[in-house]
């Protein structure tokens, strides 16, 4: 993983308590500007959308500490602790709607464990077992950053995962697209799972951009695991290509591949407690503009605006997916793939 170094520090005054002045004396050559809202960042509008990533570091408060009902990588979505990280991937929902997404951390993470306290213990107990956990109700603590990547930033992660580790109702679960080894000195006691994002090593070399390879992230499963954690695996997004579509490539073929890496790579003892998400791609529009100008050759994978369909996204852009009908014969093409390569792999769910 990349060393973060960052060269300014955009901070709002009310994110600077005990947690934002160690975060920002990790790094004492940053220069360090106060701002007055984490999310307009008006001197930096003419950076460069990777230069953004790399050079600063934001740091604010998170006002509202919503907890939103998901059901599918996890029973909830807990407040971020984060939004945005240095990797660059050519599909990432969180870049979409900024020109520049440098890494935001907020550092009120003891408003965020006294929340989800609050709101775990309201549920009713034992949980009822669903796809997402069998015991405990989980949180995706993931869904606007790298958490591999928060986690070397803000000592509030730590904070975080200890507060799950030790909760007898929550666990946490967050994908990741990074291996970050120093993850490896806490046991987390199978109360974290971490999803390792997975795809085809060829395509992953065009779309994850600043991302460890596949090739890593396939070597550290079994680490992670043995570390404590709880190790699932994310197919997300899958991007479908083949020689009919002008890619000198076939998804299916790449897929087989992929799946065979899997199972050549990880213990049995792994495999016993490995499951799957598999989430097929959705481009959107906005998306597309910057990556014709930032990645054209990653864009032509991502961009078939004949096998896909527009779909208006509840924050108002314009969602890309594949077409209904096509979609249902990929994923059932991907389920008959998966349970002939790695029958011992579940799906939690897919779509
Ligand atoms: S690693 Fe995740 S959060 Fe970072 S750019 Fe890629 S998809 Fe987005």
């Amino acid at each position: 993983m990349p060393e973060f170094k960052p060269q300014q520090i955009l901070y709002t005054p009310d994110a600077l308590n005990e947690q934002g002045k160690r975060i920002a004396g990790q790094y004492p050559d940053a220069e360090q500007v106060p701002i007055k809202q984490h999310n307009r960042l008006p001197d930096a509008k003419d950076l460069h959308h990777y230069k953004a990533k790399s050079d600063l570091l934001v740091l604010g408060k998170l006002k509202t500490l919503d907890i939103k009902y998901s059901g599918r990588s996890s029973d909830f979505i807990a407040p971020s602790l984060a939004n945005g990280c240095f990797g660059a991937c050519t599909y990432c929902y969180v870049d979409r709607h900024k020109a520049i997404n440098p890494i935001t951390v907020f550092t009120n993470t003891d408003e965020m464990m006294a929340k989800i306290d609050q709101h775990v213990m309201t549920l009713p107990w034992p949980k009822p077992p669903n796809q997402t956990d069998a015991v405990y109700y989980t949180y995706d603590v993931g869904c606007n950053s790298d958490v591999a990547i928060d986690y070397d930033i803000s000592p509030g992660v730590a904070d975080l995962f200890k507060f799950y580790i030790d909760h007898p109702r929550a666990k946490a679960t967050f994908a990741t697209k990074f291996v970050n080894h120093n993850l490896l000195d806490i046991d987390p006691k199978r109360k974290i799972r971490i999803r390792f994002s997975l795809m085809p090593q060829e395509v992953s070399r065009l779309v994850d951009v600043r991302t460890d390879s596949i090739e890593k992230r396939l070597q550290a499963i079994n680490d992670f695991y043995e570390a404590g954690y709880e190790v699932h695996v994310n197919f997300s997004p899958v991007i479908v290509y083949d020689r009919l579509r002008g890619i000198d490539r076939d998804w299916r073929d790449d897929y087989r591949e992929l799946f065979r890496q899997l199972n050549a790579s990880v213990t049995d003892e792994v495999k016993k407690q490995m499951q799957c998400e598999v989430i097929f791609l959705t481009h959107n529009q906005q998306q597309h503009l910057i990556n014709v100008e930032l990645n054209p050759k990653a864009e032509e994978l991502l961009w078939m605006p004949d096998f896909q369909e527009t779909k208006r996204s509840s924050y108002g852009g314009i969602n890309i997916r594949y077409k209904h009908q096509l979609k249902a014969r990929m994923i059932d093409r991907f389920i008959e793939m998966l349970t002939e390569e790695i029958p011992w792999c579940g799906i939690r769910y897919i779509f």
